[in-house]
């Protein structure tokens, strides 16, 4: 049996996994992808902490704003989490 499988390259390969996965949720939260991406690679724990971060904008089918409280709340929610104000039916991409 040969030894090409190092461990260190499965830490490379969690480490790149890690920094891909953080630059996708920053996209979805409206935050600077490749800051967090960088960030994730160097320090992978910093994904669990992306995961609970409010989005910092509206991000097109994944975030708005509620146009009562003007919290940001999931894209296809029709019922405002923190007001429970009703809100508009999501059109398409451009109206
Ligand atoms: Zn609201």
């Amino acid at each position: 049996m040969q030894d090409y499988v190092k461990p260190v390259f499965f830490l490379l390969v969690t480490v790149l996994v890690a920094g891909a996965i953080g630059g996708v949720m920053a996209a979805n939260r409206g935050r600077m992808v490749a800051a967090w991406s960088i960030l994730c690679t160097l320090l992978p724990p910093l994904l669990l902490l992306i995961y609970f971060l409010r989005p910092l904008c509206e991000v097109e089918g994944k975030f708005r704003r509620c146009s009562h409280c003007g919290e940001l709340i999931k894209w296809h929610e029709t019922v405002c989490t923190y007001c429970r104000s009703a809100q508009p039916e999501t059109m398409g991409s451009n109206t």
